[in-house]
């Protein structure tokens, strides 16, 4: 069983992980798209394999009959879509974790709706994070 770390952007909300964590999925739905400004990159987890620090920052959002949207109250950070039915499963946000090294996708949902398939990118300038800090003075966060 893997266990991995993870924070909101402010560190309000901290928590440990448990359980098999090696996919992830990705969804592009209206919701996901504008709660996240982008696409709700999550892995599927149950809440008790998810230990949360900072627990009385969280605020949720009843976003349909069905589920549960949750964000830091101090920093916004997404934290998860969770179905209100009364089951364990939760979709926990990627992007929170410290470390993602061995995930992997499984699904991928709405994906006509995807920015990245309805945009024309320009050529990329890509940049690594030493590059990216060391451009504009520290980083851009
Ligand atoms: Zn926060
Ligand atoms: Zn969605």
């Amino acid at each position: 069983m893997a266990e991995k770390t993870g924070k909101c952007m402010c560190g309000a909300i901290s928590f440990t992980a448990r359980g098999s964590l090696d996919r992830f999925n990705i969804c592009a739905c209206d919701m996901c798209r504008r709660i996240t400004g982008s696409q709700f990159f999550s892995v599927w987890l149950n809440m008790s394999e998810l230990d949360l620090s900072g627990a009385d920052n969280i605020r949720t959002l009843q976003s349909s009959d069905w589920a549960e949207r949750a964000f830091c109250g101090n920093c916004g950070s997404v934290l998860w879509y969770r179905p209100t039915d009364g089951a364990e499963g939760v979709g926990l946000s990627l992007g929170l974790f410290d470390d993602v090294t061995g995930l992997v996708g499984d699904n991928h949902w709405y994906t006509d709706k995807a920015i990245c398939q309805t945009v024309t990118l320009p050529p990329a300038h890509t940049l690594t994070e030493a590059e990216t800090e060391a451009q504009y003075n520290g980083g851009t966060d």
